[in-house]
Formats: C-alpha cells, structure tokens, sequence
C-alpha cells in the first residue's frame, strides 16, 4: 500500500528520498508500482515512462543513491572483487595502462612510436616493445583491429575500394586531417597520423614489412 504523497498528490509506495528495502535487503519497493523488485532497473522505469535519472529525480532520491537492493549490491560488490582478484592479467594490463597515460607514455607512443612511413602494424610492434604488459598489447591490438575496420567501412561508404585508396585520394587532393577526421570519425590525432602515414608508404612500399 502507498506510504507517501508527492507535492503533486501522487500516492507512492516508497518514502521521497529514499529506497524502501524489504524482505531482509533481498529487494526494494518501486516508488510507482510497489512491485518488489532485485532493483529498479533502467526497463522497469522504462514501464514508468521514466528513465533513471529522471526516476532519481521524481522520487527524490540522490545520484549516488543506489537503485539496487541491498543484497544485490553486496553481490555484485562481491563479484566485482573477485575477479579483480582472479583476473591476474587484465589487472596487471589497467595498472600497466593508467601508470602509462598519467606519466604520458601513452601520448607518446600515439605520436612518436611510429616513425614516418612506418606501417601501422609496425607502430605496434615498436609500442609493444617498450615494456607494456601483454594483456595491454592484446587489448591495444584488437582496439587498433576493430579501429581499422571501421574505418574502411567507412572509406567504402564513402565510395573507395579500400582504406588506403580513400587516403591516397585525400593526399592527392589536398585533403587535411580535419576532413579525414570527419568524413572517417576517427580523432584529430589519427587523422594526421593516417595522413602521414599514408604519405610515408605510398613513396617506401611494403618492402620494409
Ligand atoms: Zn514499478
């Protein structure tokens, strides 16, 4: 049954301002419908014709306040410590990648890794040998990979056989990196380096794979 009234007259089933846990913290009350509920979850506020936030925002409740049940965020806080935990690997690669960006190494090897005409696959090898985890080169690689082929996509959208016929037609044209980034999606810093990178191989082909 109801416990509360909004200004606007409007009956609920859980206090404004707060979640209503019940049954020991296995669930929480919906403000709307008083179904109980693991969480209130962004589909169950979609039945409401509301979003989270704008759940949040009605039943008076904080952005940090949790829309979980507590024993679902005890769980899940579990969970989330165990893999942590158990996945040696990934740890070891974020550890790896974040002590990279706030020292800038990152930066650096986006920009000085790959030498002029170097091919990309070749700015990898030079970044995965200065000392990056193996789990960090695995996930930079299949980021570079699924990086690449959407750009390709896009240079067959925009009527190229291939990416590299795109480039070679934005180099010959005077195409600038601002261009390449839009028409491509990709970032400005990419775009240069594409351009550049193009530029090197079309006068130094593969010989050098
Ligand atoms: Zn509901």
């Amino acid at each position: 049954m109801p416990v509360d009234r909004l200004d606007d007259g409007t009956w609920v089933f859980a206090p404004y301002g707060s979640m209503l846990p019940i049954e020991d913290g296995a669930r929480v009350v919906c403000h709307v419908c008083g179904a109980a509920l693991a969480a209130i979850s962004a589909q169950h506020a979609r039945r409401h014709d509301l979003t989270l936030a704008g759940y949040r925002e009605r039943f008076g409740l904080n952005r940090k306040q949790s829309l979980l049940a507590p024993a679902l965020a005890e769980t899940r806080r579990v969970e989330g410590k165990r893999r942590w935990a158990e996945n040696d690997a990934l740890r070891t690669g974020l550890a790896v990648g974040q002590g990279m960006a706030r020292s800038g190494v990152l930066h650096e090897l986006g920009t000085t890794a790959q030498p002029a005409g170097s091919r990309r696959r070749q700015g990898r090898a030079a970044a995965s040998r200065s000392g990056a985890s193996p789990a960090l080169q695995a996930h930079r690689a299949a980021q570079s990979e699924t990086a690449r082929a959407r750009w390709e996509e896009r240079a067959r959208e925009l009527g190229f056989p291939t990416l590299d016929a795109y480039l070679t037609e934005r180099r010959a044209h005077g195409g600038t990196a601002h261009r390449v980034r839009t028409e491509l999606g990709c970032g400005g810093t990419t775009a240069v380096r594409l351009l550049a990178a193009h530029n090197g191989s079309a006068s130094d082909p593969k010989n050098s794979t």
